[in-house]
């Protein structure tokens, strides 16, 4: 069986991660569990760089395969922000609550047909032999105007697909349509291929 390091700190992530993967016989381990502590800076401008990033830094420490998503909430409105900052919004520490709150206060003035917004998800994986491969994918949708449901993480109860936010579909609903769910599954199927060098 194919073990593969998660490189995320988000429990969030970490349970998409396993309900998408592990269906595929892949074993997918937490850093916690591989034996990786320490924080790793995200310096990079671009989804793409933060996840190779992140994903080298787990298998350099380890010596696993690794895998790492960066990804993010990128609102036309707002020229695209929160994008690779969706994590640093208003700071680090600050919780959900006030992130989504904050995005729906900068948002308050913005008429229903501009609320357009994507989901963006840059997937690494880095192989065995240290070589990296990338996966990007999006989910377009709107941001509401106020929070709905209660699954999902971060910035879920905003984000609008046909009518519905993130946190009111089921695990199996988001997994179909969500910016990770097609990058992991691109990520499987180009998987025989990355396994036979
Ligand atoms: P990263 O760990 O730097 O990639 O941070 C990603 C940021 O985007 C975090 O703030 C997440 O909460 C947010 N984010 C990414 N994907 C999703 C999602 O599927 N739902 C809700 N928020 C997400």
């Amino acid at each position: 069986m194919q073990t593969i390091v998660v490189a995320s700190h988000n429990p969030g992530k970490l349970i998409e991660f396993r309900r998408i993967l592990e269906p595929f016989g892949l074993s997918v381990l937490s850093m916690a569990e591989a034996g990786f502590k320490g924080d790793i800076a995200e310096e990079g401008e671009s989804f793409s760089e933060n996840a190779e990033l992140k994903a080298r830094a787990v298998h350099a420490a380890i010596g696993l395969p690794a895998i790492a998503d960066d990804s993010g909430l990128c609102i036309d409105f707002l020229g695209g922000r929160p994008g690779v900052y969706s994590a640093r919004y208003l700071g680090e520490e600050t919780d959900y609550d006030q992130k989504r709150a904050g995005i729906l206060t900068e948002m308050q003035n913005c008429p229903d047909p501009q609320r357009t917004a994507r989901f963006v998800a840059a997937l690494a994986f880095i192989d065995a032999h240290g070589c990296c491969h990338s996966f990007e994918e999006a989910c377009e949708g709107v941001i509401g105007h106020r929070d709905a449901g209660s699954g999902g993480f971060g910035y879920d109860p905003i984000f609008y697909v046909e009518g519905r936010s993130f946190a009111e579909l089921s695990a199996d609903e988001k997994d179909k349509i969500s910016h990770r769910g097609k990058a992991l599954r691109a990520f499987v199927a180009a998987l025989p291929r990355i396994l036979q060098k």
